[in-house]
């Protein structure tokens, strides 16, 4: 509990020898298959189960048949802001389209015990000040967040288009479609044998069973009340989830294959009197605060202030540190340096925090991280670490092996089979796989090509949102876009230009947009090129989704964002807008302008910050 404690701050770090013993852990843990090693729960393989929908029946209706100007794929926070934004350019006749039975994306998926979001509500839950509402909590708790997505829908009368996807024999034609499938969404399991013979009762995170473990999202699971509980998975949603498990469990096993780094959270209840004192425009003023510090740039004031911020301020080279590796000519090498020592400092510190909570010493040892802060996503948890000292959770550390096999009564680890009555999968969401196979829907372009098949080799986009033989087709992700830790900030963005699009197209009585072959091949080099900038820092890196497993490919690469950040990607795009030539876009079927498209802002030097990861 409590703040960030710099009192237990290293001096002094052995760089060299720490690089050796974080290469040593990494070795361990790559595989061949990289991110193939997972078990599929797609409708069509024998773990399907897993990815079934506990919250809503089928919906029984007669197919539609209908014409409407937009159709919006998603009704998580992407779509829901596309559908907003929309609605305010005064664009009405558009429709949202989900598997799930209402808005919310994740929200309306992950209710597991204890989840919330660890990105501030302040910045994260959009729309806020169209809503008048402050939410409760710096961190809200999950319930709060679904409801807010829901009450976005009320807000901007959005449920009267809302349509459950349906292989009910629906015709709908659209003039434009966006997909906004989120990129976290399709539920994976480890890849061992005999998830199946399991003959206990087992489930994945993302669609938890009360029915069996009873409580709710506060916790007090009575149904696991005497069980012995194993829960494999020890990342963003594994340390929010075991907690509980550790409460009301007989005995919980924690299969850990590798330890996460958990820094403090440090939750609050709204002030009153601060949530009455917000003036216009706070939300926006606060999520730019948050933008710029996590990209590397200053802020007089740190608004949000909390761990995230807290590492790109204490990762950010100071002065002197820049000044310490000053030496060379090459400006980008020396404030990498100064990064990757800040980097040392802060991750021992993460470390030393597991031996102040952690009371055995052995345990304490395996629970310590050994990779950079950015290898994989960084988790903060107040209580996380003390369920170590309980006497009803063991910790099952496998050293980067990971669980071998399930079999009919529990898991095998270490050789050994540990005999349980409930298995919980809190092993992620598919990344890094086919778009379309994680959107679960087919797209189709001119001719009939599948969006698959144009991205065989990997995304392919001009600016992440059009692709060349799908015209009047967006996306919207952040892939070859812009992107921080506050997701949903981009997502504003992306919504905000899609519908400024849209207004301009209907000033020129323009009907059909789509990215040139030309454009689109400069910005998929682009992204290459940039991604380079950070490979050597992924390739060090332990395996997790931000390095496909250990396994960076060009395809993965293709899936990330705009390499120079999300602040120069914004800047690129509101030059382009302001140039009004559309360049790379052929409107109804001509160009603009011949001039091919450019891959940086105006500015200069902003290459070299890059050099420094930032978020994956
Ligand atoms: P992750 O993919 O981050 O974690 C999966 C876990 O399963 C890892 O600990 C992994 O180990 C483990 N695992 C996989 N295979 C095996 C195996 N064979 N044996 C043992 N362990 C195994 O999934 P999460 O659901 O935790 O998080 C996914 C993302 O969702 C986060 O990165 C974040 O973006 C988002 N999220 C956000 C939250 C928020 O508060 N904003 C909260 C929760 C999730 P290993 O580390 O070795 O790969």
């Amino acid at each position: 509990m409590g703040s960030i404690n710099e009192t237990i701050l290293p001096e002094n770090i052995d760089g060299k020898a720490l690089l050796e013993k974080y290469r040593e852990e990494r070795d361990k843990r790559l595989r061949d298959e990289g991110i193939f090693q997972y078990r599929d729960v797609s409708a069509d393989s024998s773990l399907k189960h897993f990815a079934e929908d506990p919250w809503s029946t089928p919906v029984v209706r007669e197919p539609l048949n209908q014409d409407i100007e937009f159709a919006i794929i998603g009704g998580g926070f992407g779509g829901l802001l596309l559908a907003a934004r929309l609605t305010e350019a005064g664009i009405h006749d558009f429709k949202i389209f989900d598997r799930a039975g209402d808005f919310g994306g994740t929200w309306y998926w992950n209710r597991y015990p204890g989840a919330a979001c660890d990105i501030e509500s302040y910045i994260y839950m959009p729309l806020c000040e169209e809503l008048n509402y402050v939410p409760s909590a710096k961190y809200a708790p999950a319930p709060e967040i679904f409801q807010h997505a829901k009450n976005i829908g009320k807000h901007y009368g959005l449920l009267t288009r809302w349509i459950v996807l349906t292989n009910r024999g629906d015709k709908i034609r659209a003039r434009y479609v966006a997909t906004a499938g989120g990129p976290l969404t399709k539920p994976k399991l480890p890849g061992v044998e005999g998830i199946e013979k399991f003959k206990g009762h087992s489930f994945h995170t993302g669609r938890w069973d009360y029915s069996y473990s009873g409580g709710s999202w506060e916790g007090n699971l009575s149904g696991l009340a005497g069980k012995k509980v194993g829960v494999i998975g020890t990342g963003a949603t594994g340390v929010q989830v075991t907690p509980h498990l550790a409460a009301s469990a007989g005995h919980l096993y924690v299969f850990q294959r590798t330890p996460p780094a958990v820094d403090v959270r440090n939750d609050s209840p709204t002030d009153p009197q601060w949530a009455g004192s917000l003036t216009k425009g706070w939300q926006q003023r606060r999520m730019d605060n948050f933008t710029t510090i996590v990209e590397g740039g200053h802020q007089d004031e740190d608004l949000v202030n909390d761990g995230w911020t807290h590492i790109f301020r204490s990762l950010a080279p100071s002065g002197e540190m820049v000044k310490k590796f000053n030496s060379g000519s090459d400006a980008a090498r020396n404030v990498q340096l100064a990064w990757e020592e800040a980097d040392n400092m802060t991750m021992e510190r993460i470390r030393r925090r597991v031996d102040s909570i952690v009371h055995d010493p052995e345990k304490a040892k395996s629970l310590k991280a050994w990779y950079r802060r950015f290898c994989k996503r960084p988790c903060f948890h107040d209580v996380y670490l003390d369920i170590f000292n309980r006497n009803n959770v063991t910790l099952v550390d496998t050293d980067g092996r990971g669980v071998e096999r399930i079999t009919e009564n529990g898991i095998v680890a270490n050789g050994e089979e540990i005999e349980l009555d409930c298995i919980v999968y809190a092993t992620g969401f598919e990344y890094g796989t086919d778009y379309s196979r994680r959107l679960g829907a087919t797209v189709r372009g001119r001719n009939g090509v599948k969006l698959s098949d144009h991205f065989q080799n990997g995304f392919r986009s001009l600016h992440g949102y059009y692709v060349r033989g799908f015209p009047n087709y967006f996306i919207i992700s952040l892939s070859q876009s812009g992107g921080n830790p506050n997701q949903v900030f981009m997502l504003n963005e992306q919504a905000k230009h899609l519908a400024w699009l849209m207004t301009e197209l209907k000033a020129r009585n323009a009907t059909k947009v789509e990215a040139s072959e030309q454009a689109e091949q400069t910005w998929v080099e682009t992204i290459i090129e940039l991604a380079k900038l950070r490979e050597s820092f992924f390739r060090e890196c332990t395996p997790s989704f931000f390095n496909d497993e250990g396994k960076l490919t060009t395809k993965g690469i293709l899936q990330t964002r705009y390499g120079l950040g999300t602040l120069v990607y914004m800047k690129l795009i509101e030059e382009w807008k302001q140039e009004g030539d559309f360049r790379g876009l052929e409107i109804d079927g001509k160009l603009l302008t011949d001039k091919p498209i450019q891959t940086r802002p105006t500015e200069k030097n902003v290459e070299q910050g890059a050099a420094v990861p930032k978020f994956g």
